[in-house]
C-alpha cells in the first residue's frame, strides 16, 4: 500500500474542498483528514486544519499542478505569516480591513503564548479548551494581510 502525504492544508473545510476538485480533475487521487474536526473552528486549529493528502508517487506532480493553479501562491509556513498589529481605535470597524477596506476578510484563533506554555507545563491536551485564552487573528482576502487588534496601552503577550 503506498503513503499518503499531506500536500497542502486549510483552515477551512471549503478550501480543501477545491484544492481537492482540481488535482482529481487532473487525475489525481485524494483524501481529506480531519474534515469532520474542521467543522469546529477551535479544534481545526488544534489538529491543524483540515488536510488534502496525496498518495507518494503524487506529490510532485501535484506541488506542480498546485503551482500552476495558482494554490500555492500566498501560502506560507505558518511561521512565516506576519501578522501585523493594529491599535484599536475608538468606533473602528472590526468587520472591515483596516489596510484595504474591504469586508472580504476572516477571522481566526491562535492559541497566545501564556495558552502554548501552560499546555506544555501540565501537560494536558485540552489545557486549551480549560483555559480560553485565545486570540483573535484576522484574514484579509484581498490584500492577503494578516492582523490582530490591540488596544492602546495594553501589554501584548
Ligand atoms: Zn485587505
Amino acid at each position: 500500500m503506498e503513503n499518503w502525504i499531506t500536500v497542502m492544508s486549510f483552515s477551512f473545510t471549503h478550501e480543501a474542498h477545491m484544492v481537492k476538485g482540481y488535482l482529481e480533475s487532473a487525475g489525481i487521487e485524494t483524501e481529506l483528514r480531519d474534515e469532520m474536526a474542521a467543522h469546529l473552528q477551535e479544534l481545526a486549529v488544534a489538529v491543524g486544519g483540515v488536510k488534502v493528502l496525496v498518495k507518494e508517487s503524487d506529490f510532485d506532480k501535484s506541488i506542480k499542478l498546485l503551482k500552476e493553479g495558482g494554490f500555492l501562491k500566498g501560502v506560507k509556513p505558518e511561521k512565516d505569516i506576519k501578522i501585523e498589529t493594529v491599535i484599536m481605535a475608538d468606533g473602528m470597524d472590526k468587520k472591515i480591513c483596516p489596510f484595504c477596506h474591504s469586508d472580504n476578510i476572516s477571522v481566526q484563533k491562535r492559541p497566545n503564548l501564556y495558552t502554548v506554555i501552560l499546555s506544555s507545563i501540565l501537560g494536558l491536551l485540552y489545557t486549551a479548551a480549560v483555559f480560553p485564552s485565545y486570540k483573535s487573528t484576522y484574514k484579509c482576502f484581498d490584500c492577503e494581510k494578516e492582523w490582530k487588534y490591540k488596544k492602546q496601552g495594553s501589554i501584548d503577550l
